[in-house]
């Protein structure tokens, strides 16, 4: 009697074991990815879990509608088309992206200006790229900037200010992938927008830093985090030469000149996608040393790397940043 027990409890371990391995197999992640164009730029996702086709799917959609009918000035029907055109209502969607954008522009004192439209098309960056007359450029930054918006309400002017979602919309973009991938069963997932990253899972990722002067596929340095999302902004990334000078799109919006310091490219790592992508513009316009101190306010953390080849890290992501390229080491 005793000895048909222990069978039967055998068998059901064992029954239980092969329900194991079945359910196991069933859960174990998918992975895919896809590469599309949208918001003038590249967009790669990699996706892993149950959910992972489907993600894919609707990343694409959700980038290219809200490209086309919130954040592009090229697209007649957006949202932004029709602020910059006389202002009216905004979404609940752009009254909280203004919102972040305007406290970050106050907190950087107008280093990170996204009103400054009319000034970045005269210099026809993405376009035929070229150095403008100045009085032009003097004439067009009177109309500009991000203190010349009045809001009440949900209601928006911008006053004949130009709204640019340049230096913030791919982090928008990947703020709201991750409240998508939030609602869906994925388990990792990574996903880049032009200079723009969303590392998101429980695991740690390692993402490489592009090299200012090599191709966009060659890196300088590594840096290992947690989920977060990391921008980088450089001068590398759009420019052209004129008079035997080098032009590039980051604006200083006190002359609406390409900024002229030290730097070459600012990294930043967030929790916040909006953040990362404004302020990799902000600490750029700031430099080094100011731009430090900036988004140690933020709670981000940041790379520089100057024209001398050298990288200032702050303090949070020190031991996660390691150098790739001998001709690059970290300032003093
Ligand atoms: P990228 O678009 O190459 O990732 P950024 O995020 O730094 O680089 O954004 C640069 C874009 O933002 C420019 O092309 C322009 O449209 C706009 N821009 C230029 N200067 C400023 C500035 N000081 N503040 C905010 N936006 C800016
Ligand atoms: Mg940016």
């Amino acid at each position: 009697m005793k000895k048909k027990k222990s069978i039967i409890i055998a068998v059901s371990a064992a029954s239980l074991l092969c329900l194991a391995i079945a359910v196991y197999s069933a859960i174990l992640p998918k992975k895919t990815s896809v590469d599309f164009f949208s918001m003038n730029t590249y967009i790669t996702v990699s996706a892993e879990g149950k959910d992972s086709p489907a993600a894919c799917e609707e990343i694409q959609k959700l980038v290219n509608n809200l490209d086309s009918g919130v954040l592009s000035r090229q697209s007649e029907e957006s949202e932004i088309s029709a602020i910059n055109s006389g202002g009216g209502k905004m979404s609940e969607g752009m009254r909280r992206y203004i919102s972040d954008m305007l406290g970050i522009y106050e907190a950087s004192e107008g280093a990170f200006d996204f009103a400054l439209g009319s000034v970045s098309d005269l210099w026809g960056f993405g376009n035929e790229p070229h150095l403008p007359a100045d009085a032009e450029i003097k004439a067009a930054l009177k109309k500009s900037g991000a203190g010349k918006i009045s809001i009440n309400g949900d209601e928006i002017a911008a006053n004949g200010a130009v709204i640019d979602f340049g230096a913030a919309g791919k982090g928008i973009a990947l703020d709201e992938i991750k409240s998508l991938l939030n609602s869906m069963k994925i388990k990792n997932a990574v996903v880049s927008v032009g200079g723009s990253i969303l590392l998101y899972g429980e695991k740690d990722f390692t993402v490489g830093i592009r090299n200012p002067e090599g191709n966009p596929g060659s890196y300088i340095m590594t840096v290992s985090t947690p989920a977060a999302f990391v921008s980088t902004s450089g001068s590398y990334e759009q420019n052209f030469e004129e008079n035997g000078k080098i032009y590039h799109h980051i604006l200083n919006p006190e002359t609406g000149y390409p900024v002229q310091n030290e730097l070459v490219s600012v990294t930043v790592v967030s929790d916040n996608g909006l953040a990362s992508d404004a302020l990799s513009t902000a600490c750029f316009v700031l430099g080094a040393e100011k731009g430090m101190k900036f988004a140690e306010k933020y709670g981000c953390e940041v790379i520089f790397v100057d024209s001398d080849k050298k990288v200032t890290v702050s303090d949070g992501i020190k031991d996660s940043v390691k150098l790739t390229d001998n001709s690059y080491s970290f300032a003093e």
